[in-house]
This record gives C-alpha cells, structure tokens and sequence, in this order.
C-alpha cells in the first residue's frame, strides 16, 4: 500500500476545510470477506464514502468535494516577472555596487566581476511594487537599468491556507449513515441504495469484532427498517444485488425468502458466496460470517 496526498476537501454547503487521506495504490491482500459483502482490506483503507462536516454539520459525498489542493504539495505555475538588468553605472560607482550587492547577494569580489562587464542581470521580481522601487535606487545614483518583461516557471504551494489544522473527514457510524438519508443526502436509488448498504454494515460492525449476534427483531427500528428498504432496492436481474438481498432476507431471519432467491443461478466465484449463505439459511443461521474467501486483486 502507497498512501498518496492528503487533499484539501470543501465543504460543499459552507465551505468549510477538511483534510482527508487519498491512496496512491493499494490491493486487497489479506482482506476478509464477510457474507453481508463487507471486506475488511487492511491494504486498502478507502477514504469515507461520506461525512459529517465539522462545522455546519450536515453530510457531504466526500468523492464529490471540491478539491481546494493537498498538504505540502505545489505546482509549477507560469508568471509573469519583470527582469531588472543593469545597463551602466554612472559616476557613483561604490554605492552602485552596494546597491547591486544587495540585490544579487553576493560578494563585492563577484559584484565588481560583473560591474565590469555590463550589463547584468540583477535578477527576476514578482512584485511590481518591488521593481519599482528597486529601478527609482539605481535612477537616484545615476546608474541606469532596464526592464524585461518575461514569462517564468515558478513552483507555488497548493496547500490551502489554515488546511494543516482543518479537521480529517470520517466515517459515520450507523445512527449517522441513517441520519444523512433522513436529510435526505440520497437523490438517486442508487446513492439510497449505497447509503443504506453502508448503514447495514456499520450496524454489523461490532459482530465482526466478536461482539454476541443480536438479532434484527432485537436492533432499533431505524436499523431494521433500513435493512427491509435495502432488499426492496436490490434489482433482481443484478447478481451482486441479488447476493445483498439474499443475505438481507436471511439476517432478517426470513429464511426461506432467502433460499428462493439464492435458488437461481450465480457466475464463479458468486456461486460459492450464494451456495455458503443458502447452506447458513437452510441452518436458520442469521448472523453475519466470515466467508473465509479472501479476494484478492489490485486497487
Ligand atoms: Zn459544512
């Protein structure tokens, strides 16, 4: 696993800054997979689907962001700069070479070099206020200057002002999944779907860690009315969505259900993940397990 940049995300209602961690490669070595589709992939840490901002406190798709630039990151930027080079010296010629030591910083050995053989470039400046100033120097002891302008290449931090501090985006937990779908954070069925899936999972959550199964009849209405509205919104003709709402119906302890639906036919490798969860219904098994299958692939 290769973490890449840490992006600076806005808010998109009010703007505010969260950082948030991005991966410049990964895979899925050593992931488990569990039969509710979960897969903890420890080489893969995905940055949240979605998150609370921190200060107005409503949900945001976090893919969906706009990208105000990355931690310690900069980019070679095109601007226009005014080179100053000095023409001749006029009659005050020790303050000239101080006034051009100052500028170059270099040595009076190096600055008499190039007095000798003018002109010179004093160098490229950003600021017109800068050159201004610099030119009325020299004009004032007689010297005279001239001035370029030029195009250049210059490297400019992308790091957003006050994003150091800016807190990270994260992931909710099953109370937050269900809240942003009641503020209505989904506008298609396919981010309602997404949403609800997410909920369900985080909801299993503490079972993967060996916490007692507690069954859906026993978990709050908010979660079992969820589950109900995810296997109303899994496609029937969709194979993936059809495992979800097999194995949906099955930890809503309606068993048989499940076992329909797991009757059809699933390509290799689903067939062994439907074939495991039919075997788990025909047991009256409703919680949720490991599959012991661990996919493995590049990210
Ligand atoms: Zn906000």
């Amino acid at each position: 696993m290769m973490p890449g940049p840490v992006l600076v995300l806005a808010c998109p209602r009010c703007g505010a800054l969260h950082r948030c961690h991005s991966l410049a490669s990964g895979n899925t070595f050593g992931a488990i997979v569990w039969t509710d589709g979960w897969r903890d992939a420890p080489m893969l840490p995905l940055p949240p689907l979605i998150s609370r901002c921190a200060a107005c406190h409503r949900f945001f798709w976090v893919g969906r962001a706009e990208r105000r630039g990355a931690l310690g990151t900069s980019k070679s930027v095109l601007e226009s700069a005014t080179v100053v080079t000095l023409e001749s010296v006029g009659k005050r010629r020790v303050e000239v070479m101080h006034l051009v030591r100052r500028a170059i910083g270099e040595d009076l050995q190096e600055v008499k070099r190039r007095i000798d053989r003018l002109p010179t470039e004093l160098g490229r400046y950003f600021h017109q206020g800068e050159v201004r100033e610099l030119a009325a120097r020299f004009e004032a002891l007689g010297a005279r200057v001239t001035l370029r302008e030029e195009m250049s290449q210059v490297w400019r931090s992308t790091t957003p002002v006050g994003s150091e501090s800016a807190p990270r985006v994260r992931d909710p937990d099953e109370a937050g999944f269900l809240e942003a779908l009641a503020e209505g954070l989904a506008q298609e069925q396919d981010e309602e779907r997404e949403l609800r899936l997410q909920a369900w999972w985080a909801g299993n959550e503490p079972y993967r860690q060996g916490t007692p199964w507690v069954p859906f009849s026993q978990r709050s209405q908010g979660a079992r009315d969820n589950l109900c509205a995810l296997v109303a919104l899994c496609a029937p003709d969709d194979v993936t969505q059809r495992l979800f709402r097999a194995e949906a119906l099955r930890e809503l302890e309606r068993f048989d259900e499940a076992r329909d639906i797991l009757s059809g036919e699933f390509p290799a490798p689903l067939d062994r993940v439907a074939a495991y969860i039919r075997e788990l219904a025909t047991q009256r098994i409703a919680e949720v397990q490991q599959l012991g299958i661990a996919a493995a692939g590049r990210a």
